[in-house]
């Protein structure tokens, strides 16, 4: 929760993550179907890590790197339209949905929530926000780096759901408020981090944002 020092005006309120949506990270995790309609979880608040060092979970093998553009909710609503979608948003990051690949893998052929394996301490690293303005949310690059390797390439332009639709559909579900975080969905490429990697986020509108993963 550190990264909202930074922010004066809005209090966060929750964390919306968006699953599944980037085909070919669908495809390097084994599933064959998009979805027909956003899959949505969960992390509490208190999972958020501002850029500097990440503890990994005390359980799990396989803890891997999630970069996603993240955006703060600045006016809230219901059933709100699709052409007036983006005047909600406020500002604008970059994230990681951290994962315990081997626990989640272990919870979906068991049918069982996510919980465990996507909302443990620490799991929502998450850069500063900046203000959006004149950025084309459809045509976004975006990246991941550990250990100056690239791992992660996407652009907003490839997401099945894109914001517009996402804030469209969410805001049917919830009625959303003003400090909603939303992360929009991780591209291919994910993979596991090792203690003392060094994760970098960047976009060239967003920023860049660093986190290491202590040895702890
Ligand atoms: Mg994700």
């Amino acid at each position: 929760m550190n990264s909202f020092v930074h922010h004066k005006t809005i209090k966060p309120n929750r964390i919306f993550c968006i699953g599944k949506n980037y085909d070919k990270h669908i495809k390097e995790l084994g599933g064959k179907q998009v979805p027909d309609e956003p899959v949505v979880f969960m992390k509490p608040l208190c999972s958020i890590v501002a850029p500097g060092n990440i503890c990994p979970p005390p359980y799990g093998n396989e803890l891997h790197h999630e970069v996603e553009v993240v955006l703060l909710i600045g006016k809230g609503g219901n059933n709100i339209p699709e052409s007036q979608a983006l005047t909600h948003i406020s500002d604008i990051t970059l994230g990681l949905d951290l994962t315990l690949r081997d626990i989640q893998k272990k919870l979906k052929l068991k049918g069982l929530p996510w919980e465990r394996a996507k909302s443990f301490e620490e799991s929502a690293p998450l850069g500063i926000f900046k203000k959006y303005q004149d950025m084309d949310l459809g045509n976004l690059p975006f990246s991941c780096f550990v250990n100056d390797d690239l791992r992660q390439e996407g652009n907003t332009g490839e997401m099945i759901f894109p914001v517009a639709k996402l804030i469209h559909i969410l805001s049917g579900w919830w009625t959303l408020k003003p400090g909603d975080i939303i992360y929009t969905g991780t591209p291919a490429g994910v993979g596991p981090l090792q203690p003392g990697d060094r994760i970098v986020v960047e976009s060239p509108k967003i920023g860049s944002f660093s986190w290491s993963l202590s040895h702890q």
